[in-house]
């Protein structure tokens, strides 16, 4: 594989990012005022109608003007609108989105638009990859966490009562827009949610990008759009880099999962919405680093840095108590249930050095241990 191109400290306000994979490849753009602007979507293709899909607190920021931007490309444009929350990223929901694709006769080169965060990402890209066996669809992510994040790399979900993202499909779009303007309606807990995933970035892959957060996390706490556009580009630079190689996780794309086995722990355990999924993310990240003091990998100082990155990002540094008796009992029944769970062993992304990933099983006492010492009020 190519090598992760360096990390360009130079103002970039307008980009193009690249996912190369073969057939399924397609540009990420980033830039300030993509979404109303008919030229962002010329290159898709044409069809007798299009399909957005969007949430009720979303609709009335942005869909208008997406709506005017594609009206002269597709004759029909139907819209639909679901309601807000990850509560919402189930069956039934997701059957909204089938039943407006059918009573308004959508063929199958209906192109569909998720205009929204990652719950409206996933369970778009879900209904594209399954609506008459695959129909195109396009990412309009409007939340940081999904510009990102779930925008990139063509993972698609619902969640099953017995657990998140449980039910889904590997399906890539073909076109993803970031429109930084969509960040200044953003929540500042949901700006904060989501740089967890950008610096995210950091410890696994770029040294250089964590020192440049570290420098700029301020500006981007405060919107600063030419600081936005750079950590945007950058995170999906790293993204698209890892996701190229390993397309369907079958190994190096796990590492994008560092902080998310205690972080998911922390989700499940407080009841999904109590903690934003970035926030279980920030804590988590701080409790990997630690294991992989302990094991070795990484030293207090690193743990350290990274700490107070993830607290100047407004984010929680300790995990949460999920039971008073047995805490890291009830941490690590829920991390046996994880994905990256194999035969029960639960699978760590661990720092083995600044810089770099890698994924490994640990003594259930050094866990215990190290949850201990992390959820300490
Ligand atoms: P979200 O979609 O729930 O959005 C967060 C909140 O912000 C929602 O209330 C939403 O309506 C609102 N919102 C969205 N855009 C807004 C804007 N511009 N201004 C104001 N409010 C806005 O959450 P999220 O953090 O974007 O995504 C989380 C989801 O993404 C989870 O379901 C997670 O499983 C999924 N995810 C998927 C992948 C993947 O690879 N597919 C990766 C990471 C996360
Ligand atoms: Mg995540």
């Amino acid at each position: 594989a190519a090598p992760l191109v360096p990390f360009a400290s130079a103002t970039a306000d307008q980009a193009t990012v690249h996912i190369d994979l073969g057939e399924r490849s397609y540009p990420i753009r980033i830039a300030a005022g993509l979404l109303g602007d008919a030229a962002t979507y010329a290159a898709l293709p044409k069809a007798a109608s299009a399909l957005i899909v969007t949430n009720t607190t979303v609709a009335p920021l942005y869909l208008q003007q997406v709506r005017a931007a594609l009206a002269g490309r597709y004759p029909q444009v139907h819209v639909v609108e679901l309601p807000d929350g990850e509560a919402y990223k189930d069956w039934q929901t997701l059957n909204l989105i089938f039943d407006a694709l059918l009573q308004h006769g959508c063929d199958r080169k209906t192109v569909l638009f998720a205009l929204g965060g990652g719950v409206i990402g996933d369970m778009t890209g879900f209904a594209a990859a399954s609506y008459m066996r695959g129909v195109p669809f396009v990412q309009l992510p409007t939340t940081l966490l999904s510009q990102v994040d779930s925008s990139v790399g063509g993972k698609t979900a619902i969640n099953h009562p017995l657990g998140k993202n449980m039910v889904g499909a590997f399906y890539q779009p073909q076109l993803v827009v970031c429109d930084l303007a969509s960040l200044d309606s953003l929540p500042p807990r949901e700006l904060s949610a989501g740089l967890a995933e950008v610096i995210k970035y950091g410890p696994i892959a770029d040294m250089a990008f964590f020192e440049w957060l570290e420098l700029h996390i301020d500006r981007l706490r405060a919107g600063d759009r030419t600081a936005m556009a750079q950590a945007v580009k950058r995170s999906v630079e790293i993204k698209a880099w890892v996701v190229s190689q390993d397309e369907k996780e079958t190994g190096l794309r796990a590492v994008l999962n560092f902080g998310h086995t205690f972080g998911h722990a922390i989700e499940a355990g407080m009841g999904y919405g109590n903690w934003l999924h970035g926030e279980g993310v920030g804590a988590g990240m701080v409790m990997a680093a630690h294991l992989s003091q302990e094991l070795g990998m990484v030293d207090a100082a690193f743990v350290a840095r990274l700490t107070r990155l993830i607290e100047r990002a407004g984010l929680p540094t300790r995990g949460a108590v999920l039971d008073a008796q047995d805490n890291a009992g009830a941490y690590l029944e829920h991390m046996r249930v994880d994905k990256k769970a194999e035969a029960g062993e639960i699978r760590f992304v661990l720092i083995d050095g600044p810089g770099k990933a890698t994924m490994r099983g640990a003594p259930d006492a050094l866990v215990r241990q190290v949850i201990d010492r992390c959820c300490a009020p």
